[in-house]
């Protein structure tokens, strides 16, 4: 079983199933969504994912129109994507997760907008919390 939360952990939900499937997503809109380099999206069934509370607090945002990126309102977390042609699926962002096994990658997609400037060295210093 997969549980995950928003930040303010109003919305929480519950995966009857595994993850089996990861994708990293280099595409300028997951970038802009979630304002990182990029986006590690799960594809889940729609179908096996429950929401234990806050599901009154989602929200839409159609970034194209057969595609839904859906956020927690008070906090404005991104939960998951979803298209409206392929409604049985929903993309999972994964760094949502609190408990489960989320798998390594399994491929990268929209390489070609991928942030030039993002690369981990794993020589540079490494903390474990932030850095005062
Ligand atoms: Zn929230
Ligand atoms: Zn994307």
């Amino acid at each position: 079983m997969i549980k995950g939360s928003c930040l303010c952990t109003q919305v929480q939900y519950e995966y009857h199933g595994e993850i089996t499937e990861l994708a990293v997503c280099h595409c300028h809109q997951c970038k802009r969504a979630q304002g990182t380099a990029f986006v590690t999206n799960a594809p889940i069934e729609s179908s096996k994912l429950k929401w234990i509370s806050g599901e009154a607090l989602l929200k839409s945002y159609y970034s194209s129109e057969n595609k839904r990126r859906v956020f927690c309102q008070n906090c404005a977390s991104p939960l998951f994507s979803q298209r409206t042609d392929m409604p049985e699926t929903v993309r999972l962002r994964v760094g949502t997760v609190t408990h489960g096994h989320i798998p390594q990658p399994d491929y990268q997609i929209y390489c070609e907008s991928s942030s030039s400037w993002f690369s981990l060295d794993e020589n540079k210093p490494r903390y474990q919390q932030n850095i005062k």
